[in-house]
């Protein structure tokens, strides 16, 4: 035994700390081990199976889409729906620059161009600017093949609005849901009626499969092509004949029995990230110089993240003495992402609009927004910000 071990070290016992409390943690209902079970009693430990169509299918439901190809990230979606838009080297792809980059770094596997857009006060794409660049683009013969939306945070774009602009100048719509599942707007799911449908099932999202995404699209040979592309483009023969490259991009049938599981609480999980939100809201709203990210009219978002913004002139770094207090305390916070088009990856990419994302950036704090965090957990969020910002 060495002195060490020996000592009585019964005074420098570390004081129980509180479990971290995360921006966005896996949520079981308790059901997806049972539908794992299954999965694994049917055998089909592979990325085609039962449950995998279920998923589809339940899934199709619930986003309004006739047809849905699960895959294996949301990145892979946006991969394929690119690939089913025809964009090849040197086409333009337009698309919001306040987005998380598995949404835009498929553009670059097609060796496509991105052109980025400012947003409206809502933090979802400015469609006047984007109408306004497509009559420009169509004068001067630069029009893009694609535009990606993206429903940040939460909150569903107008794609009735979008796919009215984007059918006038024939440009594929694809809307980028991964964070919006569960939101609607006039009463339709986020994304529906969109070209291409994109989502996430990372860990982090509102519904987990520890690891997936979708593609959805009311073409159903598009998505039949999706299924083609994502299994390594096999034609029908039985030695393997290929035509084209595809890749390895299928959602297993294990996780998608997880998938299963999720679908079934996610009407609770969409109720239970609004009361967070509003929790947030009704303690915080009156220090000085906080606001909210608002509930674009006609929507509702599923409020995966929460997000508040602090006025410059009342907190001076107020997001990052913010994030600072909350890390001191085991919680975890970050910024709004960042924008894309100040993104050292896309130096150079064209970029339309003003400074609203990046004053969005520079202000804004995404606040836990766990559906199992435990009234306690909020408490103490709320208590560390009252406390860092008074
Ligand atoms: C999470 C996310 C993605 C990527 O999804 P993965 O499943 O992690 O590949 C793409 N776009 C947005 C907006 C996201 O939030």
């Amino acid at each position: 035994m060495s002195n060490k071990d020996s000592n009585n070290r019964e005074s420098e016992k570390p004081i129980k700390k509180r479990p971290r409390i995360f921006l966005s943690a896996p949520h079981m209902s308790g059901r997806e081990q049972e539908l794992v079970n299954e999965a694994f009693a049917s055998n089909y430990i592979a990325p085609v199976g039962p449950m995998l169509s279920r998923f589809e299918s339940e899934l199709a439901n619930i986003i309004g889409f006739s047809n849905v190809a699960a895959l294996a990230s949301g990145t892979a979606a946006i991969h394929l729906a690119l690939r089913l838009a025809y964009v090849q080297a040197g086409d333009r792809v337009w698309s919001s620059t306040l987005t998380f980059i598995g949404g835009v770094s498929p553009i670059i596997y097609q060796s496509a161009t991105p052109v980025f857009f400012d947003v409206d006060p809502f933090s979802l794409i400015d469609l006047d600017l984007v109408e306004q660049e497509l009559e420009r683009a169509n004068a001067n013969n630069t029009l893009p093949k694609a535009l990606i939306l993206t429903d940040l945070y939460g909150h569903p774009c107008d794609v009735t609005r979008a796919r009215k602009i984007c059918e006038r100048f024939d440009v594929t719509l694809i809307c980028d849901s991964a964070e919006s599942l569960g939101s609607s707007i006039a009463g339709q799911p986020a994304g529906a009626g969109a070209d291409f449908a994109t989502y996430s099932f990372n860990g982090n999202k509102i519904i987990t499969t520890s690891g997936g995404g979708a593609l959805a699209s009311n073409n159903g040979q598009a998505i039949q092509n999706a299924v083609k592309l994502a299994t390594q483009a096999k034609e029908p023969a039985l030695h393997y004949e290929h035509e084209m490259i595809g890749y390895n991009y299928r959602l297993s049938n294990i996780c998608a029995a997880i998938g299963v599981g999720q679908l079934e609480v996610l009407e609770k999980r969409v109720a239970r990230k609004r009361e967070i939100f509003n929790t947030y809201r009704s303690a915080l709203k009156d220090l000085p110089g906080i606001s909210f990210l608002e509930e674009p009219p006609g929507t509702k978002s599923n409020r995966w993240l929460s997000v508040i913004f602090l006025d410059p002139d009342k907190h001076e770094n107020g997001p990052s003495r913010t994030i600072a207090a909350l890390e001191a305390q085991n919680i975890e916070a970050r910024p709004i992402w960042k924008p894309m088009h100040l993104q050292p990856v896309f130096k150079g990419a064209q970029y339309f609009g003003g400074e609203r994302a990046n004053t969005m950036f520079e202000t804004g704090v995404c606040l836990p927004s766990g559906t199992a965090m435990t009234k306690e957990n909020i408490n103490s969020v709320i208590a560390v910000i009252q406390d860092a910002l008074t």
